[in-house]
Protein backbone atom coordinates (compact mmCIF):
# COMPACT_ATOMS: atom_id res chain seq x y z
CA UNK A 1 0.00 0.00 0.00
CA UNK A 2 1.05 3.65 -0.73
CA UNK A 3 2.04 5.16 2.32
CA UNK A 4 2.69 9.33 3.16
CA UNK A 5 5.70 10.49 5.13
CA UNK A 6 6.94 13.41 5.98
CA UNK A 7 10.24 15.16 6.05
CA UNK A 8 10.59 16.67 9.14
CA UNK A 9 13.72 18.18 7.60
CA UNK A 10 12.10 20.18 4.80
CA UNK A 11 8.55 19.69 5.74
CA UNK A 12 7.96 17.96 2.60
CA UNK A 13 5.59 15.12 2.29
CA UNK A 14 6.14 12.09 0.14
CA UNK A 15 3.91 9.31 -0.99
CA UNK A 16 6.44 5.67 -1.00
CA UNK A 17 4.67 3.60 -4.10
CA UNK A 18 6.10 1.01 -2.74
CA UNK A 19 3.87 -1.73 -5.09
CA UNK A 20 5.69 -0.29 -8.02
CA UNK A 21 9.25 -1.71 -6.45
CA UNK A 22 11.29 -0.18 -9.19
CA UNK A 23 14.85 -1.50 -8.91
CA UNK A 24 18.37 -0.35 -10.71
CA UNK A 25 17.29 -2.21 -13.90
CA UNK A 26 13.56 -0.48 -14.10
CA UNK A 27 15.30 2.88 -14.45
CA UNK A 28 16.07 3.83 -18.17
CA UNK A 29 19.03 6.27 -17.73
CA UNK A 30 20.26 8.21 -20.52
CA UNK A 31 24.25 7.95 -20.24
CA UNK A 32 26.33 10.76 -21.46
CA UNK A 33 28.03 10.91 -24.79
CA UNK A 34 31.32 11.26 -23.81
CA UNK A 35 33.08 14.64 -25.68
CA UNK A 36 36.59 14.09 -24.50
CA UNK A 37 39.40 16.52 -23.60
CA UNK A 38 39.68 18.58 -26.53
CA UNK A 39 39.36 22.05 -25.95
CA UNK A 40 38.59 21.67 -22.31
CA UNK A 41 39.16 23.92 -20.15
CA UNK A 42 39.75 22.36 -16.89
CA UNK A 43 42.67 20.15 -18.23
CA UNK A 44 46.24 20.77 -17.74
CA UNK A 45 47.09 23.17 -20.44
CA UNK A 46 44.54 25.54 -20.77
CA UNK A 47 45.04 27.08 -17.29
CA UNK A 48 44.84 30.26 -18.75
CA UNK A 49 41.23 29.61 -20.28
CA UNK A 50 39.93 30.07 -16.44
CA UNK A 51 39.92 32.75 -14.74
CA UNK A 52 42.89 32.55 -12.16
CA UNK A 53 43.05 30.15 -9.83
CA UNK A 54 41.80 31.20 -5.99
CA UNK A 55 43.61 28.00 -4.74
CA UNK A 56 45.29 24.52 -6.07
CA UNK A 57 46.50 21.31 -4.42
CA UNK A 58 49.64 18.86 -5.67
CA UNK A 59 52.80 17.72 -5.21
CA UNK A 60 56.05 20.25 -5.34
CA UNK A 61 56.25 23.67 -6.38
CA UNK A 62 54.81 25.47 -9.54
CA UNK A 63 54.03 28.43 -11.03
CA UNK A 64 49.97 29.61 -10.49
CA UNK A 65 48.41 28.67 -13.37
CA UNK A 66 50.41 26.60 -14.91
CA UNK A 67 49.96 22.47 -14.92
CA UNK A 68 51.42 19.90 -12.33
CA UNK A 69 47.96 20.25 -9.94
CA UNK A 70 46.21 17.98 -8.68
CA UNK A 71 43.26 19.96 -7.07
CA UNK A 72 42.66 23.56 -8.74
CA UNK A 73 39.78 26.33 -7.82
CA UNK A 74 39.13 28.78 -10.01
CA UNK A 75 36.46 31.68 -10.18
CA UNK A 76 33.55 30.31 -12.46
CA UNK A 77 33.87 32.63 -15.76
CA UNK A 78 30.40 33.59 -15.94
CA UNK A 79 29.52 33.98 -12.12
CA UNK A 80 26.11 33.84 -10.51
CA UNK A 81 27.66 36.03 -8.13
CA UNK A 82 30.69 38.12 -7.79
CA UNK A 83 33.57 39.70 -5.48
CA UNK A 84 32.58 43.02 -6.28
CA UNK A 85 28.64 44.32 -6.78
CA UNK A 86 27.43 48.11 -7.09
CA UNK A 87 23.77 47.56 -7.25
CA UNK A 88 22.24 49.46 -4.03
CA UNK A 89 20.44 46.98 -1.59
CA UNK A 90 16.66 47.84 -0.84
CA UNK A 91 13.56 46.38 1.04
CA UNK A 92 10.53 48.87 0.57
CA UNK A 93 7.45 48.11 -0.50
CA UNK A 94 6.90 45.23 -3.28
CA UNK A 95 10.63 44.93 -4.06
CA UNK A 96 13.42 43.31 -2.30
CA UNK A 97 16.52 43.71 -3.63
CA UNK A 98 20.00 42.50 -2.12
CA UNK A 99 23.69 43.96 -3.17
CA UNK A 100 25.17 40.83 -5.80
CA UNK A 101 28.37 40.28 -3.44
CA UNK A 102 29.30 36.88 -3.33
CA UNK A 103 31.48 34.22 -4.86
CA UNK A 104 30.69 31.47 -7.68
CA UNK A 105 34.07 28.74 -7.94
CA UNK A 106 34.54 25.85 -9.55
CA UNK A 107 36.52 23.07 -8.04
CA UNK A 108 37.96 21.66 -11.07
CA UNK A 109 39.08 17.63 -8.83
CA UNK A 110 41.14 16.32 -11.19
CA UNK A 111 43.59 16.66 -13.63
CA UNK A 112 42.35 13.62 -15.24
CA UNK A 113 39.67 14.78 -17.19
CA UNK A 114 37.47 11.35 -17.61
CA UNK A 115 38.14 10.31 -13.65
CA UNK A 116 35.01 10.67 -11.41
CA UNK A 117 33.59 10.88 -8.00
CA UNK A 118 33.71 7.31 -7.83
CA UNK A 119 37.00 6.59 -9.49
CA UNK A 120 39.39 9.25 -8.12
CA UNK A 121 42.12 7.70 -5.54
CA UNK A 122 41.65 8.02 -1.92
CA UNK A 123 44.41 10.61 -1.80
CA UNK A 124 42.81 12.66 -4.44
CA UNK A 125 39.23 12.54 -2.91
CA UNK A 126 41.10 13.95 0.40
CA UNK A 127 42.62 16.48 -1.51
CA UNK A 128 39.24 17.67 -2.95
CA UNK A 129 37.25 17.50 0.66
CA UNK A 130 40.49 19.37 1.80
CA UNK A 131 40.62 22.29 -0.33
CA UNK A 132 36.39 23.11 -0.16
CA UNK A 133 37.01 23.41 3.69
CA UNK A 134 40.16 25.67 2.84
CA UNK A 135 37.55 28.07 0.58
CA UNK A 136 34.85 27.58 3.59
CA UNK A 137 37.52 29.10 5.97
CA UNK A 138 38.43 31.57 3.69
CA UNK A 139 34.86 32.97 2.55
CA UNK A 140 33.97 32.66 6.23
CA UNK A 141 36.35 35.53 7.21
CA UNK A 142 34.33 37.59 4.91
CA UNK A 143 31.87 39.65 7.67
CA UNK A 144 29.42 40.14 4.36
CA UNK A 145 28.91 36.36 3.33
CA UNK A 146 26.42 34.58 5.07
CA UNK A 147 26.19 31.20 3.41
CA UNK A 148 28.60 28.92 1.24
CA UNK A 149 26.29 26.53 -0.63
CA UNK A 150 28.52 23.43 -2.25
CA UNK A 151 27.66 21.22 -4.51
CA UNK A 152 28.20 19.06 -7.20
CA UNK A 153 26.10 18.25 -10.61
CA UNK A 154 26.93 15.33 -12.11
CA UNK A 155 25.75 14.27 -16.03
CA UNK A 156 24.11 16.87 -18.19
CA UNK A 157 20.65 16.26 -17.08
CA UNK A 158 21.49 17.21 -13.47
CA UNK A 159 23.05 20.55 -14.51
CA UNK A 160 26.71 20.04 -15.72
CA UNK A 161 27.26 22.08 -18.49
CA UNK A 162 31.36 21.06 -18.76
CA UNK A 163 32.07 17.05 -18.87
CA UNK A 164 35.29 17.26 -16.91
CA UNK A 165 34.85 16.09 -13.38
CA UNK A 166 34.19 19.24 -10.85
CA UNK A 167 32.27 20.91 -8.25
CA UNK A 168 31.34 24.30 -7.36
CA UNK A 169 30.65 26.51 -4.60
CA UNK A 170 28.51 29.75 -4.64
CA UNK A 171 28.75 31.83 -1.81
CA UNK A 172 25.76 34.30 -0.94
CA UNK A 173 25.00 37.34 1.12
CA UNK A 174 22.12 35.88 2.88
CA UNK A 175 21.16 32.28 4.24
CA UNK A 176 19.85 30.77 1.49
CA UNK A 177 15.83 29.33 2.16
CA UNK A 178 16.71 25.64 2.09
CA UNK A 179 18.93 26.52 4.72
CA UNK A 180 17.43 28.41 6.62
CA UNK A 181 14.63 26.15 6.42
CA UNK A 182 16.70 23.54 7.61
CA UNK A 183 17.94 25.41 10.56
CA UNK A 184 14.09 26.08 11.46
CA UNK A 185 13.07 22.32 11.81
CA UNK A 186 16.03 21.49 13.51
CA UNK A 187 15.37 24.10 15.48
CA UNK A 188 11.48 23.46 16.41
CA UNK A 189 12.23 19.17 16.84
CA UNK A 190 14.96 20.36 19.30
CA UNK A 191 12.50 22.13 21.23
CA UNK A 192 9.91 19.56 20.91
CA UNK A 193 12.17 16.54 22.16
CA UNK A 194 15.62 17.99 23.36
CA UNK A 195 17.77 16.16 20.73
CA UNK A 196 18.69 16.84 17.18
CA UNK A 197 16.95 15.58 14.65
CA UNK A 198 19.80 14.25 12.26
CA UNK A 199 21.23 12.17 15.54
CA UNK A 200 17.67 11.32 15.48
CA UNK A 201 17.48 10.30 11.71
CA UNK A 202 20.94 7.91 12.02
CA UNK A 203 19.18 5.94 15.06
CA UNK A 204 16.29 5.14 12.76
CA UNK A 205 18.23 3.85 9.34
CA UNK A 206 19.86 1.64 12.08
CA UNK A 207 16.93 0.52 13.56
CA UNK A 208 14.95 0.47 10.16
CA UNK A 209 17.93 -0.85 8.27
CA UNK A 210 18.18 1.88 5.77
CA UNK A 211 21.96 1.78 6.23
CA UNK A 212 23.90 1.78 2.93
CA UNK A 213 27.35 1.76 4.99
CA UNK A 214 28.55 2.95 8.70
CA UNK A 215 32.33 3.70 9.18
CA UNK A 216 33.57 5.14 11.97
CA UNK A 217 32.84 8.71 11.72
CA UNK A 218 29.72 8.73 8.87
CA UNK A 219 26.50 6.92 8.48
CA UNK A 220 25.79 6.89 4.75
CA UNK A 221 21.76 6.13 4.23
CA UNK A 222 18.21 6.29 2.85
CA UNK A 223 15.96 9.06 4.35
CA UNK A 224 12.48 7.60 5.43
CA UNK A 225 11.00 10.15 3.51
CA UNK A 226 13.26 10.04 0.57
CA UNK A 227 11.80 12.23 -2.37
CA UNK A 228 13.70 10.43 -5.03
CA UNK A 229 14.63 6.96 -5.69
CA UNK A 230 18.14 5.83 -4.14
CA UNK A 231 18.29 9.11 -2.47
CA UNK A 232 21.09 9.07 0.34
CA UNK A 233 21.78 11.11 3.33
CA UNK A 234 25.27 11.16 4.17
CA UNK A 235 26.01 12.18 8.30
CA UNK A 236 28.89 12.72 10.74
CA UNK A 237 28.45 10.58 13.68
CA UNK A 238 29.76 13.22 15.88
CA UNK A 239 27.07 15.74 15.74
CA UNK A 240 28.44 18.88 14.45
CA UNK A 241 27.16 21.69 12.85
CA UNK A 242 30.20 22.87 10.75
CA UNK A 243 31.64 21.09 7.61
CA UNK A 244 35.32 22.75 8.28
CA UNK A 245 35.35 21.66 11.55
CA UNK A 246 36.14 17.97 10.04
CA UNK A 247 39.66 16.29 11.27
CA UNK A 248 42.44 15.21 9.39
CA UNK A 249 40.76 11.82 10.73
CA UNK A 250 37.19 12.28 9.65
CA UNK A 251 38.37 14.09 6.38
CA UNK A 252 39.88 10.73 5.48
CA UNK A 253 37.32 8.59 6.75
CA UNK A 254 34.58 10.79 4.56
CA UNK A 255 36.78 10.43 1.38
CA UNK A 256 36.48 6.68 1.62
CA UNK A 257 32.62 6.32 2.36
CA UNK A 258 31.90 9.44 -0.06
CA UNK A 259 33.78 7.19 -3.23
CA UNK A 260 32.23 4.24 -1.94
CA UNK A 261 28.66 5.76 -2.67
CA UNK A 262 29.38 7.14 -5.71
CA UNK A 263 30.70 4.08 -6.85
CA UNK A 264 28.39 2.08 -5.93
CA UNK A 265 25.69 3.91 -7.75
CA UNK A 266 27.95 4.37 -10.53
CA UNK A 267 28.18 0.41 -10.74
CA UNK A 268 24.00 0.33 -10.33
CA UNK A 269 23.17 2.49 -12.58
CA UNK A 270 25.86 3.06 -14.75
CA UNK A 271 26.94 6.85 -14.56
CA UNK A 272 23.72 8.43 -13.61
CA UNK A 273 23.37 11.97 -13.29
CA UNK A 274 22.99 13.08 -10.08
CA UNK A 275 23.40 16.26 -7.91
CA UNK A 276 25.27 15.94 -4.55
CA UNK A 277 24.85 19.00 -2.03
CA UNK A 278 26.99 20.26 1.23
CA UNK A 279 24.20 21.32 3.82
CA UNK A 280 26.07 23.08 6.39
CA UNK A 281 25.78 25.95 9.21
CA UNK A 282 25.64 29.88 7.94
CA UNK A 283 29.39 30.85 7.91
CA UNK A 284 28.84 33.68 10.18
CA UNK A 285 28.18 33.57 14.01
CA UNK A 286 30.05 30.02 14.69
CA UNK A 287 29.08 27.75 17.21
CA UNK A 288 25.37 29.45 17.47
CA UNK A 289 23.74 27.12 15.20
CA UNK A 290 25.87 23.85 16.82
CA UNK A 291 23.13 22.78 19.26
CA UNK A 292 20.44 21.83 16.92
CA UNK A 293 22.17 21.50 13.24
CA UNK A 294 23.86 18.88 12.19
CA UNK A 295 25.84 19.10 9.29
CA UNK A 296 25.03 16.61 6.07
CA UNK A 297 25.56 15.62 2.71
CA UNK A 298 22.74 14.86 0.34
CA UNK A 299 22.71 13.05 -2.63
CA UNK A 300 19.49 12.98 -5.13
CA UNK A 301 20.18 10.34 -7.92
CA UNK A 302 18.32 12.21 -11.21
CA UNK A 303 16.35 8.82 -12.81
CA UNK A 304 13.13 10.05 -12.49
CA UNK A 305 11.44 13.89 -13.62
CA UNK A 306 9.09 15.58 -11.65
CA UNK A 307 5.91 16.08 -13.14
CA UNK A 308 2.52 18.08 -12.90
CA UNK A 309 1.72 16.35 -9.96
CA UNK A 310 4.92 16.96 -7.30
CA UNK A 311 5.57 20.90 -9.36
CA UNK A 312 2.02 21.68 -8.62
CA UNK A 313 1.87 19.93 -4.98
CA UNK A 314 5.02 19.68 -4.01
CA UNK A 315 4.48 15.96 -2.80
CA UNK A 316 7.05 13.86 -4.37
CA UNK A 317 6.10 10.32 -5.73
CA UNK A 318 8.90 7.84 -5.02
CA UNK A 319 8.42 4.59 -6.42
CA UNK A 320 11.23 2.80 -4.70
CA UNK A 321 11.08 2.43 -0.90
CA UNK A 322 13.98 3.71 0.85
CA UNK A 323 14.04 0.43 2.54
CA UNK A 324 14.81 -1.73 -0.72
CA UNK A 325 16.88 1.42 -1.81
CA UNK A 326 19.38 0.50 0.87
CA UNK A 327 19.58 -2.86 0.49
CA UNK A 328 20.18 -2.62 -3.17
CA UNK A 329 23.23 -0.06 -2.78
CA UNK A 330 24.24 -2.05 0.17
CA UNK A 331 24.96 -5.63 -2.10
CA UNK A 332 26.40 -3.81 -4.99
CA UNK A 333 29.81 -5.49 -5.13
CA UNK A 334 32.86 -2.94 -4.92
CA UNK A 335 36.45 -4.66 -5.55
CA UNK A 336 38.07 -3.83 -1.75
CA UNK A 337 41.15 -3.30 -2.72
CA UNK A 338 41.08 -1.07 -5.37
CA UNK A 339 37.95 0.46 -4.37
CA UNK A 340 36.47 0.32 -8.04
ZN1 LIG B 1 39.16 18.24 -19.21
ZN1 LIG C 1 23.01 15.69 15.59
ZN1 LIG D 1 19.74 18.69 4.22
Amino acid sequence: MPQLRKDLTSRTWVIIASERGKRPHDFKVATDEKKGEGNCPFCPGHEQETPPEVLAMGRGERTADTPGWSVRVVPNKFPALSGQSDEPSFGDGPLVQKNGIGAHEVIVESADHNSTFGTHSQEQMEQILSAMISRVKQLRADERLQYVQLFKNAGRIAGASLEHTHCQLVATPIIPPKAQEELQCGHFYYEQHNRCVWCDIINKAHEHGRIVEASAHFAVLCPFASRVPYQVLILPSRHDGEFDSLTGEEIKDLAGILKRLVRRLEIAFNFPPYNLQWHISPLQGPGQYDQYFHWHLELLPRLTIAAGFELGSGIYINPTAPELAAQELREVKIDATTGI
